[in-house]
């Protein structure tokens, strides 16, 4: 990303911006500025895949009805320390707040919860509700999976058969500090990273796609066919697939990432979709544990899981490496920068947000 020309906006500027997209494709200004926050945070931690070049495609689903503005999360059925919930294909900036804080306030009174969520509109960057539940004092582990969205291969196969499924643990530090958080894609690249690539962002690296043939490609026309210069990909033209990351160990995370997020939400698992059918709304299921470590006899948990984070940042590096991190690092690190110094936007991805901009009527900010 580096080396492209970009276009550097600042954070709060950015924000602004997108949340008048959303109140003027239709959301109220409250839900716009959710969705505005959200997108922001995942560019503000470094994950532009699921940040604002998610704009127009947002809006598109909302203007075709497959994502509704105003929805509130559904108990399908609950007991103390569990409860299926329906997002009622919300925003996901919306309806997922609301299930993470009805398992916060579950682990908080009974130790532990489960809460499965499904049927809600693209949940973005799953670290978003580790850090909630961390900002809450609590331990969280979330499997997610996007049902009628396979796009990836399993190990040793060609054929899409799962989403991206991201798997996401994140534990809480000290107030002020930075939680230790792993959230990541399952397969070798979240989609994002593809649609970034292909508005000529960041090349995948090698191995990252595998064609129909079963030859491994870097060319995001494998996944979205054959590329127009902008405006939204669609990952149903492309005859090919993502690889799972992790060989069989990655493979076999995602299939138990469809297993819990799919089928115990009941949302569903990513596939099968039929050739040559439309695609059914494509949702986010998310099946997410939480943890109160007050409620597990361990008094100074916070203390010691930062001294062990500390013994393993104390490891030498490795040739070439000048600092081990550890997971969360990267994400505080890239927001501290780009809260100061402004979030840069690819050319094309600020192109195609202004361009959606215009067609409600909106210029683009000064
Ligand atoms: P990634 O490959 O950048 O990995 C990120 C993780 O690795 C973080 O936990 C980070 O702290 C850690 N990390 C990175 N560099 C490190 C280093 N040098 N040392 C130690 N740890 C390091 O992430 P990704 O797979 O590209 O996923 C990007 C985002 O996409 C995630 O936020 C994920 O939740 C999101 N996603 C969402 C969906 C969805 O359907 N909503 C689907 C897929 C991915």
């Amino acid at each position: 990303m580096a080396d492209l020309p970009t276009h550097l906006i600042a954070a709060d500027t950015l924000r602004r911006f997108v949340a008048d997209i959303f109140t003027k494709a239709g959301t109220d200004r409250a839900e716009g500025e959710r969705i505005a926050t959200y997108l922001l945070s995942a560019n503000l931690t470094g994950h532009d895949s699921h940040g604002v070049i998610r704009v127009p495609r947002y809006v598109q689903v909302l203007q075709d009805g497959d994502v509704l503005a105003g929805q509130d999360i559904t108990i399908v059925t609950e007991g103390p320390t569990h409860a299926v919930v329906d997002g009622n294909a919300g925003f996901g900036q919306t309806v997922g707040p609301q299930a993470v804080d009805l398992g916060i306030a579950k682990a908080r009174a009974a130790g532990m919860s489960v809460i499965a969520l499904r049927n809600t509109g693209h949940i973005g960057r799953i670290g978003d509700w580790g850090e909630r539940a961390a900002a809450a004092g609590q331990i969280s582990i979330h499997f997610v999976n996007v049902s009628q969205g396979e796009l990836v291969a399993p190990f040793g196969g060609v054929d899409r058969r799962f989403s991206t499924n991201p798997l996401c643990i994140c534990i809480p530090q000290e107030a002020g500090q930075p939680p230790l958080l792993l959230d990541f894609a399952t397969s070798v690249v979240a989609e994002g990273k593809v649609l970034v690539a292909s508005n000529g962002g960041k090349p995948l690296p090698e191995g990252a796609l595998i064609g129909p043939d079963g030859k491994l490609s870097t060319d995001p026309a494998t996944l979205y066919g054959p590329l127009a210069k902008a405006g939204p990909r669609n990952a149903g033209n492309g005859p090919g697939a993502i690889r799972a990351f992790g060989e069989h160990k990655g493979s076999g995370i995602a299939f138990m990432c469809e297993i819990l997020a799919g089928v115990l939400t009941g949302g569903g698992t990513s596939g099968p979709i039929t050739p040559g059918t439309t695609r059914r709304r494509i949702t986010n299921g998310m099946l997410s544990i939480y943890l109160d470590p007050a409620h597990f006899g361990s008094r100074h948990f916070v203390r010691e899981a930062r001294d062990y984070a500390d013994y393993v940042k104390a490891s030498r590096p490795a040739l070439g490496v000048t600092e081990v991190l550890v997971p969360g690092e990267p994400e505080a690190r890239t927001r501290a920068d780009r809260l100061a110094n402004g979030v840069p936007l690819q050319l094309d991805t600020w192109a195609t947000i202004v361009a959606t901009a215009r067609s409600l009527g909106l210029s683009e900010p000064n």
